[in-house]
């Protein structure tokens, strides 16, 4: 399997796209000091690059351009009821980059977004800014790396090194960073927190290998894991999406097992459980794309225009999955959705 460790420099983007008005910004001086080879295009604004008309998402996907821009308000979005809120009621979500540089066929931002180019913000500032006027006073859940992968990216703008000093200031803003990598040099590089969870997703093996372009292996992400804990940071494990198309159901009990047997239950702050589901229309759009796909080609139910697995199926496996889980973690350490 070819992961982004083999994608580097030159192959890593075909082009850099750059706004006008954010050259002026430390990022993009890194980004291109880092990237000297690859052709620059200077645009006015990346909605005239990221917004074209007719442009195919899975071409694009193998052949990504970095559009790095400057974001105007809002930084900041409440969260969706599709996702976890682990307990908070006050959830949020931002989002210093549209797009990911894995690629994971049950991903939702393939309906989301006319482009598969991937847009970095540059103006970290401004996010800073709009997250201190809003949550600097309330207990909130904040996920920083909701809809793509902050420390994947790490070695290509390392957003870590601008927002650690200032979450660590809010000690009531719980923020979560969720991620496929296996980057361990993130753990050595920054000091954990008690507000700053790393978030990591993990599935079988075989799921990964199916689902899961471009990411690390499960045997590497839970080094990644194993290396956090070390490191002192709280860790949650993500055991999600969950899917169970074509027999794949019987992959999860080993899984567990293993995974426990691997990584210290009693050291981790919790664990996420839930189903592969996405809103319908952007399902429909995917599944529009991907002619070829058993994922898309296989039989679900909709339920307040959500698409995931019949609810009798879900809580048939879920109770088999949770008496599992709960072998190894207390009840109230399992957050389901
Ligand atoms: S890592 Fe997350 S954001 Fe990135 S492609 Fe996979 S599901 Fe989408």
């Amino acid at each position: 399997m070819r992961t982004l460790l083999q994608k580097s420099g030159k192959n890593l983007f075909n082009s850099i796209y750059i706004e006008e008005q954010a050259y002026n910004y430390p990022v993009v001086r890194m980004v291109l000091e880092k990237y000297p080879d690859i052709p620059v295009i200077t645009i006015r604004n990346y909605k005239d690059v990221f917004n074209r008309g007719n442009q195919c998402f899975q071409l694009q996907k193998h052949r990504q351009s970095l559009i790095l821009a400057v974001k105007s308000s809002p930084f900041l979005y409440k969260g969706p009821e599709v996702c976890q809120d682990f307990g908070y009621s006050d959830f949020y979500y931002t989002s210093f980059l549209f797009n990911c540089i894995f690629d994971c066929e049950y991903c939702y931002l393939q309906g989301m977004y006319p482009s598969a180019n991937v847009v970095a913000f540059v103006n970290v500032d401004e996010f800073k800014q709009e997250i201190e006027n809003t949550l600097g006073e309330k207990k909130a859940y904040l996920a920083v790396s909701y809809d793509t992968d902050l420390i994947g990216f790490h070695n290509i703008i390392p957003y870590w090194d601008f927002l650690q000093d200032f979450f660590t200031q809010y000690s009531d803003i719980n923020v979560e960073i969720r991620t496929k990598s296996a980057n361990e040099v993130f753990y050595n590089e920054f000091l954990p927190a008690e507000n700053i969870v790393v978030a990591f997703s993990l599935a079988p093996q075989e799921i990964i290998q199916k689902y899961e372009r471009l990411t690390p292996p499960l045997s590497a992400r839970i080094k990644a894991v194993k290396t956090a804990i070390f490191k002192g940071f709280k860790v949650r494990l993500c055991l999600d999406p969950v899917i169970i198309n074509s027999g794949s159901e019987k992959l999860y009990e080993p899984f567990f097992r293993n995974l426990f047997m691997e990584i210290n239950p009693d050291k981790l702050k919790d664990v996420g459980y839930g189903f592969f589901r996405m809103s319908k229309d952007f399902f429909k759009r995917i599944e529009k794309q991907k002619s070829d796909s058993q994922l898309y080609a296989d039989q679900y139910s909709i339920t307040d225009n959500i698409v995931s697995y019949p609810n009798e199926l879900r809580e048939q496996i879920m109770t088999r999955h949770l008496s599992i889980l709960e072998e190894y973690l207390p009840k109230e350490k399992i957050f389901t959705l």
